[in-house]
This record gives structure tokens, sequence and C-alpha cells, in this order.
């Protein structure tokens, strides 16, 4: 059956083209579907960024990440600059690097003024390699290992302490670094003549008990997460930091959740953080900073309907603005560090298609070359995604179809719900809004070898993760002697 709109216009895979709504309106790229630069050529063909996607695929092979550089550019511009036109005082985005950490990301967005927020030694290793300076790289992490929190103050990083465990050896490493003479602490915020890693520059994470599922969220007093400080052990965690002079506290920090489409619960804990603000002066803490950590939504299918980044900055800048007013404080340097909405709709996923099973009255699967080693979310949290065929995107939709990996696993479906035109093997499948948590996901499971990415800006493609090889599986294997067949 052919699916028409109720106009009667025919849908075809050119409907999740970006939406010209406004020619000097600069699209928000986390409320489109496909990348900012996505068009169709030749009446069919998929482009972006000038470029092809079908020949991308016969150049560089399948499964192909493509990462449209515009995109994510235009996502990093949106959010800085809607900080400079909406808050008073200083800002600084972070990318939550966690979303796809790697040395080409890292650089693009620190050439657009952003800073790096990373979760482990490798992340961190990843960002200081691009080149990132180490004063705009923030260090999580619930159980951060010896060697990551001397790697991290070495390298001059700020460190978000989670816990008590951590602030205790924190405390027990800074005392080893000053007495090996590792520059020794000196007073918080005293200029230094040579660079030292003393007083470690640390915030503190809080688990602000506002919890976001979506569409719904629920305020506990005490919120059962693994991340961060109680806020009732507050004035304790202010006390013991304020008495440790080799720790330099700048700020506070929260993450109440992903894919977030209402603004009130950012809002809410926005005016939560101010009031810690408020309270850390009690205890002799001059704190500075203010980080509200990322959580913005994306467009994945039609329906979903988040706010865009000015809208979701403008929400949080104001509340801020206002509590302050109301404490007399003066404004803090204001922090936030999303990772999706930078760079989910930058990338979409091209899959060759290949075997079908049509069972009669119930399902037609359509096989492609990937699928949970390249995309775990779907198998993981039951994530929607949308796909067009590229070299078919005017050809009507005809058919609902399930969309199933080559992975041995039945669970392995990327889309249960694909509605493409008459597909064929040879097709290419793009599969959209893949930019997060699918590669920093992706594994080896059943020995795929990762896919490559591509980056694309003015017709010209560069590849910046190489396809792993056969080789590539084996490089960590051994085989003992004993074991030799
Ligand atoms: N900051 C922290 C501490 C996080 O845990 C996460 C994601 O889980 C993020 C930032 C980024 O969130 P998002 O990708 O939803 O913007």
């Amino acid at each position: 059956m052919v699916s028409t709109h109720p106009t009667g216009v025919q849908h075809s895979g050119s409907q999740y083209l970006p939406q010209r709504r406004d020619i000097n309106a600069n699209p928000s790229p986390n409320q489109e579907l496909l990348p900012l630069t996505a068009r169709v050529h030749n009446h069919d063909s998929l482009e972006i960024a000038g470029c092809d996607v079908t020949t991308l695929v016969e150049q560089f092979g399948s499964p192909l990440y493509i990462l449209d550089e515009e995109t994510l550019r235009s996502a990093c511009q949106q959010y800085r600059d809607a900080f400079k036109q909406h808050y008073k005082g200083e800002s600084q985005v972070l990318y939550a690097s966690k979303a796809w950490n790697c040395l080409a990301v890292c650089a693009i967005a620190a050439s657009e003024g952003l800073g790096i927020d990373v979760v482990s030694g490798g992340e961190l290793y990843t960002a200081l390699q691009a080149g990132v300076s180490p004063n705009k790289i923030y260090l999580h992490g619930n159980n951060k290992s010896r060697e990551e929190l001397v790697l991290a103050i070495e390298s001059g990083v700020t460190i978000v302490a989670d816990n008590w465990y951590e602030l205790r050896t924190l405390v027990e490493i800074a005392g080893e670094q000053g007495s090996r003479g590792a520059g020794g602490a000196r007073e918080v915020n005293s200029p230094s003549s040579s660079p030292s890693p003393l007083p470690i520059r640390i915030m503190l994470r809080l688990t602000p008990g506002i919890e976001c599922h979506t569409h719904e969220y629920i305020r506990t007093g005490h919120l059962d997460s693994k991340f961060g400080f109680d806020p009732n052990d507050l004035g304790e965690v202010f006390t013991f930091v304020s008495q440790q002079p080799t720790l330099n506290c700048v700020g506070v920090h929260a993450h109440i959740g992903s894919q977030i489409f209402e603004r009130q619960p950012h809002q809410d804990l926005a005016a939560v953080m101010v009031q810690w603000l408020r309270d850390a002066g009690k205890y002799g803490l001059n704190i500075t900073e203010l980080n509200v950590g990322g959580g913005l939504g994306i467009k994945y299918t039609e329906s979903d309907d988040p706010p865009s980044i000015e809208e979701w900055v403008k929400a949080i800048c104001e509340v801020v603005q206002e509590a302050c007013a109301v404490e007399n404080l003066p404004l803090p340097k204001l922090l936030s560090e999303p990772g999706r909405s930078l760079i989910a709709t930058a990338c979409v996923t091209a899959y060759t298609i290949g075997s079908s099973k049509v069972i009669p009255e119930i399902r037609t699967y359509v096989a492609i070359d990937g699928g949970m080693s390249d995309n775990p979310r779907p198998i993981t949290y039951q994530s929607v995604y949308r796909a067009v065929v590229a070299n078919k995107m005017s050809y009507p939709l005809t058919q609902t179809v399930t969309i199933a990996g080559k992975h041995c696993e039945s669970g392995d479906i990327l889309i249960k719900n694909a509605l493409l035109p008459k597909t064929e093997p040879g097709d290419i499948l793009v599969v959209m809004g893949t930019g997060a948590y699918n590669y920093s996901m992706a594994s080896n499971y059943n020995r795929l070898p990762r896919p490559a990415a591509v980056v694309v800006a003015n017709g010209e493609a560069n590849l910046f993760l190489q396809r792993e090889t056969y080789q590539d599986l084996i490089r960590q294997d051994s085989l003992p002697e004993r074991l030799k067949i």
C-alpha cells in the first residue's frame, strides 16, 4: 500500500530532509532528522555536504558512519552563541565526549571554542592528543582509578569529584605530589610562576533529587543514583573541602538525565544549584562555577519535539540570573555539557541491504550488513530510529519492514517498523541520528570489525576512523605455546 499524506501527497524519503522554513533561520540540528546539508540530487540520490552517499559507500565501504561537519559546527555555535546572548556572566559549553570521543570530533568541538567533558583516562588521553587545552577539560566518573586521577592532576584538568572515597584519594595523592616537590600546595587562587598540579582544581558533583524520564520527572529528597554526593551531605562536603589546602573547589555540577524534551526539569535544577552556591559561601568556599550538565533531547522520529538549542539555553540562563538576583549573588561562570544534541543529528550510518525474509501476514525482515555492534542502542534501550534509502529518495514509501542486523542474535533489530520504498539487495539504507552513543558504544560482537567514519564538508570526504580489519580483531590475541594446534 502506498503511504500518503492526508493532503493526498505521496510520502517519500525526501520528507525527512531538513525543513527550510525560513531562508534566514538557523535550524537547530536537534530538531531535524537528517543533517542540515542533506539534499536530494539527480531526483533520487541522497547527498550530504555535497557528497553522494552511495558513492561514499563505494569509496569507503559499508557500513559507513558519515559525519556532516557543518551540522556539528552549527550545533556548537548555537550553544555558544545562545549563552553569549542570554547570559550576562561568563559561560563555557563543554562537549560531553562520551557521545563520540575521537580525535576529529574533539578537535572540531574545541575549534568552536567548546571545552570537553571526559569520563575515563582513555577519553582524557584522546582529548589531550586532539590538542584540547587542559584548562577546558573536565574529568567525570564515579570510580576513577588512582592512575586516572594522577593523569588528570598532572595534565592540569579539572576533576569533577563524585564521592567521599575520591575526595580522600585526591587529598592523599596531593600529599604525595607535594612531598615529591611537584609544586607543593599554594594558596587557593594565588598566582604561580611555574605550572603546578597543586592545588588540584575540582568541582563537586551532587545528585539534585530531580529525576527525568523524558516525559515526566519526579522530585525526591534522596535520589537513587550511583553518581554524586547526596545534597543532604552538602554541609559536611563543603566543610571538608574548605579545609583542604591542596584542593581548589571551583564549582558544583549536576546532570539529571538524557533525551529530555521539557525545559522545566533543567530550570528546577538551575534554581537548586544556585542555592548550593549560596550555601557554599556559608562554609567559606568561594564557588564560582555552576555546571548544569547535558540532556537536551533530539528528534529521532517525526513525533519527537524537543526545544531548540537556543530555547533550552535561554530557559536555564533566565533561571540562574533570576535566582542569583534574589540571593544577591554574583553570576557564576555557567557551564553545560551537552552530548547528544551536539552530535547525534550530524551523523548518519549507511548500510548495504542484503537478504530479506517475508513471513506472509506477519512481517518482512530486510537485513543489513551491520547492526547491534555498530548501534547497540535499539537492543539496549529499545531506541527508535528512522531510515531512508539513499538511492531511492523520491520513490514512494510502499512497505513497512523490519530492519534486521546481521548478528547472531534474534534481538538484533535496528528498526522494528521502517516505512521504506520497495528495496532490493545492494540498496543503501541510511539510518538517521546516529552520531551520539553509536560509535562510542560500538563493539566487535561476533567479531565484526568496526566500520569506518568519514567527515564530509563542501563536497569533500575525509576518513577519520579507519575501518577495522580482521587483523585488528586479533591484535590483542595471543596463543600460548601449549595451546597451539
Ligand atoms: N554529562 C554527564 C555527567 C552525563 O552523564 C551525560 C550523559 O549521560 C552528559 C553530560 C551528556 O548528556 P546528553 O548526551 O544527554 O546531552
